[in-house]
């Protein structure tokens, strides 16, 4: 895209005031002072904005000096996107609004074979009244089919991705953190500068012995994945060792492997923080604590910084980050403002 022709630097200024407004209320003046863009032209593309329905105006701001600004924002009902994840068991469906809030969702059983049904049904339930549907994300391990079941476009997502996505849309880019997700399978992604898919993490060796799925022997997966815990304890759910003090020992065990599996992941990567996503960031605070020391003790001491959170998202995390990827990719194009601010930053920094 050339970035000088008009009809293209406007299309860019808009998606730059829709993101903007995204973060929260904002006045003209303010949104012109943020973005570095003239008022004369924030006046045209808001104006335009609000003619196609997809910002608002509300009360006035009287936070500054001067005449007091309409504050506009994100017309958060204009659209919607559809967040679907798909587990061993079960496919979440879940409809959000344009501020990436979950307004509904329902679990679709998959007991033994299609829930096309169940999906398709649940779709023209969520749509509501005919408004425009911008797309879906899928988050699963890679292996299902139900794209031909899901409004497109289609944004595909792996578990660990999504819920590092949702972590972000609440707290913002967390820079050199790792992400494992622990479900019933394993996942990881590490955020340095992009947001990167750690597929092969789950399959560090972590213990001596344990064949794992992949053929490995001795996977971290193998040892403390979700299917290998909940047969190896007897417990109902991977939740259930995660929440019931009668499984303490089980989850003390686990730590240990997963400990070194992160501490090697920390020290190739150079990472600043940990944060455990997905069923079993549930775990109770003691088994925080046990692995953030079992980990510094196999760190250096030069990184005795590093800390280990747990996801604010909980078990929500997937769906949430799927609908606010779905955003980011098909209605605030986030992708291509990204990218041109690395071309920015880059010109920025080449001498004259
Ligand atoms: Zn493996």
């Amino acid at each position: 895209m050339d970035f000088s022709k008009p009809d293209n630097a406007r299309t860019i200024n808009r998606l730059k005031v829709l993101s903007e407004l995204r973060k929260g209320r904002c006045s003209k003046a303010e949104l012109s002072r943020r973005l570095g863009i003239n008022k004369v032209s924030i006046g045209e593309i808001t104006a335009s904005l609000m003619k196609e329905g997809l910002i608002t105006e509300g009360e006035k701001d009287f936070s500054s000096a001067g005449r007091p600004g309409t504050l506009l924002s994100v017309a958060k009902d204009a659209g919607r996107v559809f967040a679907f994840v798909v587990r061993k068991r079960s496919v979440s469906v879940a409809v959000s609004d344009l501020l990436g809030r979950i307004l509904r969702f329902e679990r679709i059983p998959r007991a033994g074979g299609s829930c096309r049904e169940g999906i398709e049904a649940a779709v023209e339930r969520m749509k509501g009244d005919g408004r425009c549907i911008y797309g879906s994300a899928v988050v699963s391990d890679g292996d299902e089919e139900i794209d031909g079941m899901v409004p497109s476009p289609i944004l595909h997502l792996p578990p660990a991705v999504a819920e590092a996505c949702a972590e972000e849309a609440r707290h913002g880019k967390l820079e050199g953190m790792l992400f494992l997700s622990w479900s019933y399978a394993l996942d990881a992604a590490v955020r340095k500068g992009e947001l990167i898919h750690l597929p092969e993490l789950p399959h560090i060796r972590a213990q001596k012995d344990g064949i794992c799925p992949c053929g490995g022997k001795g996977c971290l997966e193998a040892a403390i994945g979700g299917d290998a815990m909940v047969s190896r304890t007897g417990a109902p759910s991977l939740k259930e060792i995660a929440r019931n003090g009668i499984y303490r020992d089980a989850l003390s065990e686990a730590l240990k492997p997963l400990s070194f599996a992160l501490a090697s992941a920390m020290q190739a990567l150079s990472l600043e923080g940990m944060m455990i996503t997905g069923d079993m960031s549930a775990m109770p605070d003691w088994a925080y604590a046990q692995l953030q020391s079992l980990v510094m003790h196999l760190l250096p001491p030069s990184r005795q910084d590093t800390a280990i959170f747990r996801a604010t998202a909980g078990d929500k995390g997937a769906m949430e980050g799927a609908a606010a990827a779905a955003l980011d990719a098909f209605f605030y194009q986030r992708p291509l403002l990204d990218r041109l601010e690395a071309i920015e930053n880059l010109s920025s920094r080449i001498p004259t």
